[in-house]
């Protein structure tokens, strides 16, 4: 069988399994099975494809007709130029994360210093390892209440940094000592209802780091209210959530005391990520 066989299978098959993507997602599979990248897959469609990257292939195209994620199948995605090992424990870095990254890395340009950084809900650890690995010098940890979440972040701390970036095991902020000048999350913020119809179809993706209440606020809420507390005058808290839950976080941290509150809008132009700071000196 040829490389362009396999393609055209693969994309049949995935389109049938009415997969969103079939031709990516076939050549990414293709690629991974082959050890090539996309460009090289385009390069050698007349060749012939060896038995065992064949049969890898069609294994990974069963994961994926059964609803797997390409990021699930291949244990990887890449996040902010970089490549974070991946799988069912944490959630798939998403794009709309770099959002919040850059909007970190907006407010450590301007605020040039020692500041201490903690992330929380981190997952995979995208956000906090992406921020580190911009500035090195700064004081970063972050935090996941989950056990199984921080062996991925220990993972991609491993093979992005070279060492290990602290990350506690906690609820929020309940088990993180100290204070910060910044406290940053992608906490869960998915409604319930929204939740319960992907459990329905068997999502893959750990619930934990989904299922942010009944408007999808509740986690944001918590930090917030809890951040007043750990934040240094002058601090900032940065988190992502849905376009339609800003006008309500914006209230929200207004009425706990923040100010200076902004929006950041993600590459497709919604809302994504708010930030205000505690308390900030005169
Ligand atoms: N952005 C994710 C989604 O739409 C949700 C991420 C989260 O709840 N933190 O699936």
């Amino acid at each position: 069988m040829t490389i362009q066989n396999a393609l055209r299978e693969g994309h049949n098959l995935l389109f049938y399994a009415e997969v969103d993507t079939p031709v990516l997602d076939a050549t990414v599979l293709l690629g991974e099975a082959l050890d090539i990248s996309k460009e090289r897959i385009f390069a050698s469609l007349p060749e012939v494809i060896d038995g065992e990257s064949y049969q890898r292939y069609r294994d990974m195209l069963d994961r994926r007709c059964s609803g797997i994620p390409v990021s699930y199948i291949r244990n990887k995605k890449e996040f902010f130029g970089l490549e974070f090992y991946v799988d069912e424990r944490v959630l798939v870095p998403r794009p709309d994360t770099e959002t919040l990254v850059e909007a970190l890395l907006g407010f450590i340009d301007k605020n040039p210093g020692p500041l201490k950084i903690h992330d929380t809900c981190t997952g995979s650890g995208c956000v906090a390892i992406s921020v580190k690995l911009k500035n090195p010098g700064l004081d970063i940890s972050a935090s996941d209440i989950s056990r199984e979440a921080g062996k991925v972040f220990a993972i991609n701390s491993y093979v992005l940094l070279g060492y290990q970036l602290p990350c506690y095991r906690s609820d929020l902020l309940q088990q993180v000592p100290g204070s910060f000048d910044l406290i940053s999350a992608n906490p869960p913020y998915l409604l319930e209802s929204e939740v319960d119809n992907l459990s329905k179809i068997g999502w893959p993706e750990p619930e934990l780091a989904l299922r942010g209440g009944i408007d999808g606020t509740a986690l944001a809420e918590r930090l917030i209210t809890d951040s007043a507390f750990r934040l240094k005058a002058g601090g900032a808290i940065f988190l992502e959530g849905a376009a339609g839950q800003m006008e309500w976080l914006k209230a929200y941290l207004l009425a706990r005391g923040y100010s200076e509150i902004e929006v950041f809008k993600d590459l497709g132009g919604r809302d994504r990520v708010i930030s205000a700071r505690w308390r900030r000196c005169a």
